[in-house]
């Protein structure tokens, strides 16, 4: 469980929205807005910044990172959605995703939509983005979001993802999957008292998202990520997903990054505040099999 003064004392992140901004032009504009710019972070260490120092994040290019108490609420380049307030795990799902510009993507549980509106950004608001959730009021904000982001491929649909149908014609080139579903939240926040029945729940829910994911017949590649630390709602899902679906397996995910999910699922990554300073988060990606990387079956020549 995660302290919150843990969380108080991590670095600020922000997401610059390529859409409507460069990583260069942010950066200047901060720069001549009294912050001071220390360049390229080269090591975790380098995340530790005083008052008005940032620097560009050592994993996520497009992330730059500021001091602990830094508000950006007020801010210009937030209020004209030149950049998103997300914290730097919170990124990895969409960058590792990397749907090209031209694709047709679904985000499966999507409100408030900052990953939406990063998938949209690596689309360059090109192809289709159908974007699912079941809650009312969070769809509501979300549309504000990209609106303000700047979001135009997406196709918004107040709906329950386990009821979207896979063969429906609509879905028939849908190469990407996001799915970032309900968890415990256990990441972000401090939680008392058993969680055990509602992380089983969770848990069930969760690998049904997946398995139903896995369904959509032009699937190359899905990105399952949770804002959990428990094994239970990430390892143990994707270990069960895997077995259930020998057709898939998961993408060993970015070497430098320093905490990897727990043996044997090693490809996977984890964050935490002590050794990626940011909120707890666990992320995945599965990739169907490609049948060509099997050897071809000879032929024995007649005669
Ligand atoms: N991906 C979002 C983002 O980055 O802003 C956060 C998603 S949040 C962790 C999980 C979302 O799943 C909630 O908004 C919830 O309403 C939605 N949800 C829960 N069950 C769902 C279902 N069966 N179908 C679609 N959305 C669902």
């Amino acid at each position: 469980v995660v302290q919150r003064s843990a969380v108080d004392h991590l670095p600020r992140y922000v997401r610059v929205n390529t859409l409507k901004t460069t990583v260069e032009d942010a950066v200047d504009y901060l720069k001549r807005d009294g912050f001071s710019y220390q360049g390229q972070a080269s090591r975790l260490e380098d995340l530790t910044l005083k008052e008005k120092d940032f620097v560009r994040d050592l994993h996520l290019p497009e992330v730059l990172v500021f001091s602990p108490k830094t508000d950006f609420h007020d801010h210009f380049l937030y209020k004209a959605g030149h950049v998103i307030l997300q914290d730097k795990a919170s990124c990895l799902p969409a960058y590792l995703l990397n749907p090209p510009p031209g694709s047709h993507v679904i985000d499966a549980c999507a409100a408030p939509g900052n990953k939406t509106s990063h998938l949209a950004a690596i689309m360059k608001n090109k192809g289709k983005l159908f974007a699912f959730d079941l809650d009312a009021k969070r769809l509501a904000t979300m549309s504000t979001l990209l609106l303000r982001a700047g979001v135009t491929c997406q196709q918004l649909a107040h709906q329950d993802f386990l009821k979207v149908d896979p063969d429906s014609l609509q879905y028939k080139d849908v190469e990407y999957i996001l799915l970032d579903p309900s968890c415990s939240g256990s990441g972000t926040v401090t939680i008392a008292g058993s969680l055990l029945a509602r992380l089983t729940s969770l848990a069930s829910f969760q690998l049904r998202c997946l398995n139903h994911g896995l369904r959509f017949p032009c699937l190359k590649r899905l990105v399952y990520s949770t804002c959990s630390i428990h094994s239970q709602e990430n390892e143990e899902v994707v270990k069960a997903c895997l077995q259930q679906n020998p057709g898939f397996r998961l993408v060993p995910l970015l070497a430098k990054w320093p905490e990897r999910g727990l043996e044997p699922l090693t490809q996977c990554l984890r964050a935490s505040t002590s050794k990626t300073r940011s909120h707890g988060f666990f992320v995945a990606l599965l990739e169907k099999h490609n049948r060509s990387f099997y050897p071809p079956v000879e032929i024995p020549l007649k005669g």
